[in-house]
């Protein structure tokens, strides 16, 4: 997974750049190959015309008239031997028949050929390739009118010029490069080059860049070579629509001649992959369990559990920054939740005595009530009250008075058993809760603790204050609670109740007493 995440990015751009940078290598190919048809043309043309003017030229010459055959004859060959390119120059008369050809017989009928209606009309010409009557050659033909002195027509002048020579020709444009440029006549058969190099011309009629040529369209094409290669191909008219000069080159060679252009970046990618692949890949699998553990811890703070397990993580392969993201991360959980505990333990805790305070008694209060008499426990509750506490407040001041509340909850907290719940319920009142105490432990304890703060001596502010405790104390005995929820009076108030009654009569009878009343079960459904 990490390796495609790494790969794929850098498989997408090189991908990218390679399809752009072989659509560009196509466009400079294909630049070069119109320079080079356009080259080819022109030399082509330059050549044509050349041989053109060598036939005006003969054709003007008045010994074409004037001389016997055999010197004409002559003169032919002397010029043949001279100019390369013709394979025959031929005299023929105004009826159309060859009259000095010096090298086939003479008498052959050319009355129907173009060029010499042409001639009749006193034109020059380029023929197209024609099959020779003579030496039986694809040849092609230039031409040109004789006339005598007072301009009647005398027939014409030829030079047959051999396909070779055209081939000849173009291989002496021909670049260095896999590019082949060759000569088509429009119907698709190939003119040059000829011989055993010739016959790999690719583009023929139905090839869509031919048609397009017909059309004289956009002169760029993909097709099939003769050697069923795909080839990039472009074309050019010759001799003003005459011939089809077309170029063409492997689409396979574009490419590979410029290899390195693909060659380098492919490398580099290649490259860059090897070097940082596996470093970034150590990278990503370091980061991955201690981000995935910092996640973990995040979604239980998020579900409000602050006991996540921050023990340091093993240092082996992480980073230092996630190694001090993570300690920072746990010490931060660590303070959240020491505040946290702070502030849940003052929200049930009373600030001067750290007792309980009356929320804690009625959250926590019925839990115990519940589970000691589920369990067949008798549940006791003492309801406590210091005497003539105004008093103290009076005589010593009320910051004696505080430290009197402190004294006699410290006190208080060291009389009761773990279990016990002890709260402050009022000013100088306090209840201690006592699960599995029936009638007698909780009297005996209520005793022991007035007996304890009759001895108690709390200093404050120089002086020794003692007091005195009055404790009422109820007591819910018997089976199970037949509770039944939202059922009458809950327990745990009625047990409060009970115990203030009892305190009230501790109080009526004279203080630093403890009085007892049981609670009937009828009593607490009432
Ligand atoms: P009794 O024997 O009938 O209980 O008499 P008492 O004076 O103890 O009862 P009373 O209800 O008349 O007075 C209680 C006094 O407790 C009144 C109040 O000023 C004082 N007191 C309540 N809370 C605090 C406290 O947090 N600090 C101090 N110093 N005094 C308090
Ligand atoms: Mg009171
Ligand atoms: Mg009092």
């Amino acid at each position: 997974m990490l390796w495609a995440m790494l790969l794929l990015p850098i498989l997408a751009g090189v991908g990218f750049f390679l399809a752009h940078s072989s659509r560009t290598l196509q466009d400079k190919a294909v630049g070069e190959l119109k320079a080079a048809v356009r080259l080819q043309q022109q030399f082509i043309e330059q050549w044509v015309s050349e041989r053109s003017g060598d036939i005006d030229f003969l054709a003007a010459d008045p010994r074409i008239l004037a001389l016997p055959p055999q010197a004409l004859n002559d003169l032919f060959l002397g010029i043949l031997g001279g100019i390369p390119g013709f394979i025959d120059i031929i005299y023929v008369d105004e009826t159309g028949f060859t009259k000095v050809d010096p090298k086939s017989p003479a008498g052959v009928d050319l009355s129907d050929r173009d060029y010499f209606l042409m001639a009749k009309a006193g034109k020059s010409n380029v023929s197209d390739v024609l099959d020779s009557r003579l030496s039986g050659e694809k040849v092609f033909v230039v031409s040109s009118p004789v006339h005598d002195a007072r301009g009647v027509f005398k027939g014409l002048v030829l030079g047959a010029v051999s396909l070779e020579a055209l081939s000849t020709l173009m291989q002496t444009v021909q670049d260095e490069s896999a590019s082949r440029t060759y000569l088509l006549r429009a119907n698709g058969e190939l003119i040059a080059p000829s011989g055993p190099d010739g016959g790999w011309a690719g583009l023929k009629p139905g090839d869509t860049l031919f048609e397009r040529a017909l059309a004289n369209e956009e002169s760029r094409g993909i097709y099939r070579s003769a050697e069923q290669k795909r080839v990039v191909g472009t074309y050019q008219w010759v001799l003003g629509g005459k011939w089809l000069l077309a170029a063409e080159r492997p689409e396979s060679d574009i490419l590979s001649t410029h290899a390195w252009v693909l060659g380098v970046p492919l490398l580099g990618a290649t490259l860059v992959f090897l070097i940082f692949g596996p470093a970034a890949l150590r990278l990503a699998r370091s980061l991955d369990a201690p981000l995935r553990r910092l996640e973990e811890h995040a979604r239980q703070i998020e579900a409000g559990n602050f006991d996540v397990d921050c023990t340091p993580l093993s240092s082996r392969g992480v980073p230092e920054e996630v190694l001090r993201l993570n300690q920072a991360y746990c010490l931060m959980v660590d303070r959240v939740r020491i505040a946290l505990d702070a502030l849940r333990q003052a929200s049930y805790t009373d600030f001067l005595t750290g007792a309980a305070n009356r929320k804690q008694l009625f959250l926590e209060g019925p839990r115990l009530l519940d589970a000691s008499l589920r369990s067949g426990q008798p549940v006791s509750l003492l309801m406590l009250d210091l005497d003539f506490f105004k008093r103290v407040n009076d005589t010593f001041g009320h910051a004696a008075g505080d430290a009197v509340l402190a004294g006699f909850s410290s006190l208080l907290r060291n009389a009761i058993r773990k279990s016990d719940l002890f709260a402050r319920y009022g000013g100088e009142e306090f209840a201690v809760l006592a699960p599995n105490a029936g009638a007698v432990s909780a009297r005996e304890l209520a005793e022991r603790i007035r007996q304890a703060v009759e001895r108690l001596e709390v200093p404050a502010g120089g002086v020794s204050v003692r007091f005195t405790v009055s404790i009422g104390v109820a007591t819910l005995e018997g089976p199970v609670w037949p509770r039944e929820e939202g059922s009458g009076a809950e327990p745990l108030e009625a047990l409060l109740a009970r115990a203030d009654e009892a305190l009230y009569l501790a109080k009526a009878a004279g203080r630093n007493r403890v009085e007892l009343l049981a609670l009937e079960h009828n009593t607490a459904q009432a």
